[in-house]
């Protein structure tokens, strides 16, 4: 778990309003069919999520691939268009922004992939890619060279690899580069996407250091997107469970993982390796998950769950508070 730091403690100078608030959002991406490309139907990929992240938090958001979590990390960075809902940064519409303030929100919100490789410009040098958008935003006073230093000092790299290339550097060097340019225009919120799951288990838990680290130093906000309830769990303070497009559990990290409620998350913490074998358990994942094109009617983690019943094949499950989760299950529903 991640430890309690002096500024949990002191919640006095902290704002009401979340830094990031996310209303019943939906990222339906169409079907198209036939020779007039007419929209048989749509993939929803994102399909009714709310969530907050509070300033200073990480909010962990779990599921396995294909659940649609990318997808809403590149809808809340506006690289995918929403279908529905609302989302607020610091009490302002991102759906609602025009182009002018959308660029100048990027500066708020930044992002670090999975893939750093790919993400970072082979054609550009280390101290380009760390300043390109202190460049873009004219924020460049002094010399390039000593922003780059900084920045690279920041992540735990010399000054000695700022004239070198993305190619020349190891994958946990290379995702140090990333976090340096993403903190390069001071945001408030980073989206980790996938950001350690390519990384060996010891640079894995550098990285996640360096993370917490800066958090500390800049007041960040993470929304930290992985397919690994371990690794989500040694940084989140909250997590956020996600299914076939839907949030099913969301809570604190401490009662997500010590107490699981919904038999999905039951199913993904059973999968986590322990030491000397896998743990054993009734709740072990089977089964594929259905296509977010044609969710299953009722519950849409029916076909898979071991504790099915009737009602789940017909009734959608709503959110119950539990324990002090929010869950999306009948086996809590009021009565
Ligand atoms: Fe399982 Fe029913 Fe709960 Fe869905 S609503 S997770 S099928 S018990």
């Amino acid at each position: 778990m991640k430890p309690e730091t002096d500024s949990d403690n002191n919640d006095a100078g902290k704002s009401e309003t979340p830094l990031l608030e996310v209303i019943d959002l939906k990222t339906w991406f169409p079907i198209k069919r036939g020779l007039f490309s007419l929209t048989a139907g749509h993939v929803r990929a994102v399909d009714g999520v709310s969530f907050v992240i509070r300033r200073n938090e990480t909010l962990g958001l779990v599921g396995e691939s294909g659940c649609g979590k990318t997808t809403l990390g590149r809808t809340l960075l506006g690289l995918e268009r929403a279908t529905g809902g609302d989302i607020l940064f610091d009490g302002i519409s991102i759906p609602g922004m025009n182009r002018r303030q959308m660029n100048r929100l990027r500066r708020h919100m930044q992002v670090v992939f999975q893939d750093p490789l790919s993400s970072l410009n082979p054609r550009m040098n280390v101290m380009d890619i760390v300043t390109e958008g202190l460049a873009q935003f004219g924020m460049v006073e002094g010399s390039k060279q000593d922003h780059a230093a900084q920045l690279l000092g920041e992540v735990g790299m010399g000054r000695d690899a700022i004239y070198r290339w993305p190619h020349e550097f190891s994958g946990g060097q290379r995702q140090r580069i990333s976090i340096a340019r993403a903190l390069s225009l001071k945001p408030d919120l980073i989206i980790c996407d996938e950001a350690v799951s390519a990384l060996d288990v010891s640079v894995q838990a550098q990285v996640i250091n360096l993370l917490l680290q800066l958090q500390k130093d800049y007041r960040l906000s993470y929304l930290f997107i992985s397919h690994d309830v371990s690794v989500v769990s040694n940084v989140a303070d909250r997590v956020a469970v996600m299914y076939l497009g839907e949030i099913v559990e969301i809570g604190n990290t401490v009662d997500i993982v010590g107490n699981p409620l919904h038999p999905y998350t039951r199913m993904l913490i059973a999968a986590v390796p322990v030491a000397g074998g896998k743990r054993i358990s009734e709740h072990v994942v089977r089964g594929e998950t259905p296509s977010p094109a044609s969710p299953p009617e009722g519950c849409r983690f029916h076909p898979r769950c071991p504790d099915v019943m009737t009602s789940c094949r017909k009734i959608p499950p709503t959110v119950t508070e539990k324990e002090g989760h929010q869950v999306m299950c009948h086996l809590y529903r009021r009565t």
